[in-house]
This record gives C-alpha cells, sequence and structure tokens, in this order.
C-alpha cells in the first residue's frame, strides 16, 4: 500500500505544473499518465500572445499572468538547465492602412501600453514576404518549448518515482472515508488534469467542453527570422531554418489525425505571406480543451471533496497553467480561497 496526498491524472502542462506547484508546498504527490504523444501540450506552438483577437484587447488578467509565467518557467529553466522559455516578438503582418490606424489606435490607450511598438519590420521581412502595407509589433510576447518543459518534467517524476505510466481507469477509483483508493494507492484526493478526454470522465460530464482541433505544420525555408509573423496563422521559427506554422480550427471533425484539408488550409495561408520557397517536414494535430466561456476551471467536484479538477485551458494553456496551478495548489494546501471566476463548482451538475 502506498500513501500520497494527491494522486494527479494527466501529465500535460495542467498536470505537470499543478504537481511542480504541490511538491514546492510539500505534499506529495502520484501522477499517472498515459503518454499521449497528441497531447494538446506535445503538439502546441506554446506561443504566449497578450492581445487577443480582431478587436484587439489585452488577454484576460495579462498583467498578473505574464510575469508569474515568465518568472516560473525561468526557474524551472534554472533548476533543470534547460532552455523552455524564449521571448520573442510578434510581428502582426498588415494590409490596408485601416488595419493600422486601428492597432495604432489601440497602442496608445492606457491599456495596452507597452504591449504594441509601431516599429515596422516589413522592409527586414521584404525579400521573404509578399507585398504586406506595414506591419507593428506586440512586445511582452514569448513562447514555451512545451516538449522540452514538459520532457524535463516527466525525467524529473521518473527520477522521483512518482510517475505511473499508464492509463488511469475511472472504475477502479474507490471512495473512502479519507479520501480516494485507486489499485494499492490510497490518497486524501484526485485531480484529473485530462485535458480534453475529461469529456469521458463521468464525474466531469457536466462542464461545457467546446473541444477544438488544431493543426500545424513544421517547414524547412531559407528564412532568417527575429520574430513570430502573425497574420490568420503564424510562422514561428524554432532555428535551424525550421518554422512551426499554424494554427486550424476545427469544430466539427474531433480527432488528433493530421488531415489534408488542414495542411492545405495552412499552406494556401502559407503562400499569401510567403513568397520564398518551402518544404513541409512535419503536420500534428490535437484537440484543444477548449470551454463556452474561455475560462479555466479549477477546484474540487460540487459533490465530492476529494475529486478534483484542473482543466479548460483552452489556446492559452502556456499563459494560464502556471499561474493557476499556483493557486490551485495554493487552495489544496490551504494558503488561499479559489477565485469564484474559476472555480468548478459555479458549474454545477443539475443531477
Ligand atoms: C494545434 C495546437 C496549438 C496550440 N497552440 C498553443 C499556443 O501557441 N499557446 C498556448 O498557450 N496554447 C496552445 N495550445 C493549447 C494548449 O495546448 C492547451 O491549452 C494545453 O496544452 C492543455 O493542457 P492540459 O494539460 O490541460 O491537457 P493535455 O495537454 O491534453 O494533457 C492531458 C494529459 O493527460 C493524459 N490523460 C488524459 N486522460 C488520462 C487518463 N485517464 N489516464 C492517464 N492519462 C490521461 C493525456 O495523455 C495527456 O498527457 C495549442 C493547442 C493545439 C492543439
Amino acid at each position: 500500500m502506498k500513501y500520497t496526498d494527491y494522486i494527479l491524472v494527466g501529465q500535460g502542462i495542467a498536470g505537470s505544473l499543478l504537481a511542480w506547484y504541490l511538491i514546492k508546498n510539500k505534499k506529495t504527490v502520484i501522477l499517472i499518465d498515459s503518454k499521449n504523444e497528441s497531447s494538446a501540450s506535445l503538439v502546441a506552438a506554446g506561443i504566449i500572445h497578450p492581445i487577443t483577437g480582431r478587436r484587439i484587447v489585452k488577454t484576460w488578467m495579462a498583467d498578473e499572468l505574464l510575469p508569474f509565467a515568465n518568472d516560473a518557467y525561468r526557474e524551472i529553466e534554472i533548476q533543470f538547465e534547460e532552455k523552455i522559455l524564449h521571448p520573442l516578438g510578434i510581428v502582426e503582418l498588415l494590409s490596408n492602412p485601416k488595419e493600422y490606424n486601428d492597432w495604432m489606435a489601440r497602442s496608445g490607450e492606457k491599456e495596452l501600453s507597452g504591449y504594441i511598438d509601431n516599429s515596422d519590420s516589413i522592409a527586414t521581412y521584404a525579400k521573404y514576404l509578399q507585398p504586406f502595407y506595414k506591419s507593428i509589433t506586440v512586445n511582452r510576447a514569448s513562447w514555451v518549448n512545451t516538449g522540452t518543459l514538459l520532457r524535463t518534467l516527466r525525467n524529473y517524476f521518473l527520477q522521483q518515482q512518482i510517475l505511473i505510466e499508464e492509463k488511469f481507469k475511472i472504475d477502479s477509483l474507490s471512495k473512502t472515508e479519507n479520501g480516494v483508493m485507486y489499485h494499492d494507492i490510497s490518497a486524501s484526493g484526485v485531480i484529473f488534469c485530462e485535458g480534453i478526454e475529461a469529456m469521458e470522465n463521468p464525474y466531469w460530464w457536466h462542464l461545457p467542453f467546446l473541444p477544438s482541433k488544431g493543426e500545424v505544420l513544421t517547414i524547412r525555408a531559407e528564412m532568417n527570422l527575429d520574430h513570430i509573423l502573425n497574420r490568420k496563422i503564424f510562422i514561428q521559427p524554432l532555428g535551424m531554418n525550421l518554422f512551426r506554422v499554424g494554427s486550424t480550427y476545427s469544430w466539427d471533425q474531433i480527432d488528433n489525425l493530421p488531415s489534408e484539408a488542414g495542411k492545405e488550409f495552412l499552406i494556401s495561408q502559407l503562400r499569401s505571406i510567403l513568397k520564398i520557397p518551402f518544404e513541409v517536414v512535419d503536420h500534428k494535430a490535437a484537440i484543444r480543451p477548449t470551454v463556452k466561456d474561455r475560462r479555466p476551471f479549477l477546484g474540487l467536484h460540487p459533490k465530492h471533496d476529494q475529486i478534483g479538477i484542473f482543466n479548460g485551458l483552452g489556446t492559452k494553456g502556456c499563459l494560464l497553467a502556471p499561474y493557476f496551478a499556483h493557486h490551485f495548489a495554493g487552495y489544496l494546501s490551504g494558503k488561499n480561497e479559489l477565485m469564484q471566476e474559476v472555480n468548478v463548482r459555479k458549474l454545477n451538475p443539475k443531477s
């Protein structure tokens, strides 16, 4: 018989960072993960873009989430001597004066002060690009190498002998007077960090998931970029003339198989941005755990205090996960209350 404070199901970015902060709070954890190479976290581009959508608004809680995420990834980098966080401006490619004026008008507003600057990169990248009117640069952006982050933490959890590589079977979970039992593991609670697979978990059927499939390509091109380029799709420099290109959004075909339609869409968008030749060297797909109101949810089940969840990271896992993993670990360690806006108990099951 083994005893642990918490069983965490899933070692995507949610489970990994929740484990990280629980351990820092001197809690013991056992992670169970089915090692899915097509998980959202492993397919993700990892881009942290502080501005959302065509309306050019600051991402929810960006002022708190950004510095927290930067510090969290740097701390992991230092502890394990791995490069994880890549600060990189995002160049928004603009086609006409209206688009440019919209960005410039927003850049002057106090809310976005420091996030946008009007340095134009079109001349610098003209040799690679189709004609564009101008560009602006989004500052305080970055990308997280989620592959390195998750593999680094996985190795650490394996060394600590706290990671079991298998599928967690809900039928083998039983509730006890003081917590839960799973096979020979007794714990005070189980926290599900299953990404989109939570939709198959009977404890969470009531949650408003709206899964979205995303596809990304890796291309090779003779190009030297010091920014991520963005124009409906992003082109993210990975080094050695490799670039990640994405993403698609599909709400009707929910599987993690790369599709011809996804590839064709990304290639046609790429051709509208790049005038140089490129070669597709990889193509991946995964499902994002997106939700209706686009807020993460975390906390304990409305009817079972020993069962919790950390999920709903949607399209912004790399920005949201550090802050809310820390917040949830604090709650589980008795240090803070949960923010109501993200408390899963606000989504009460009807039955
Ligand atoms: C194409 C694409 C591009 C993206 N780009 C970005 C981006 O640029 N920036 C950004 O911030 N976000 C991006 N995202 C979103 C990001 O990937 C997600 O927000 C985040 O990865 C969700 O993490 P998670 O840990 O909740 O879920 P997941 O990454 O899905 O992890 C869940 C883990 O749980 C395991 N698991 C599930 N059920 C069980 C079980 N029963 N037993 C054992 N193990 C189980 C799975 O194997 C998996 O390892 C992108 C997503 C996609 C698909």
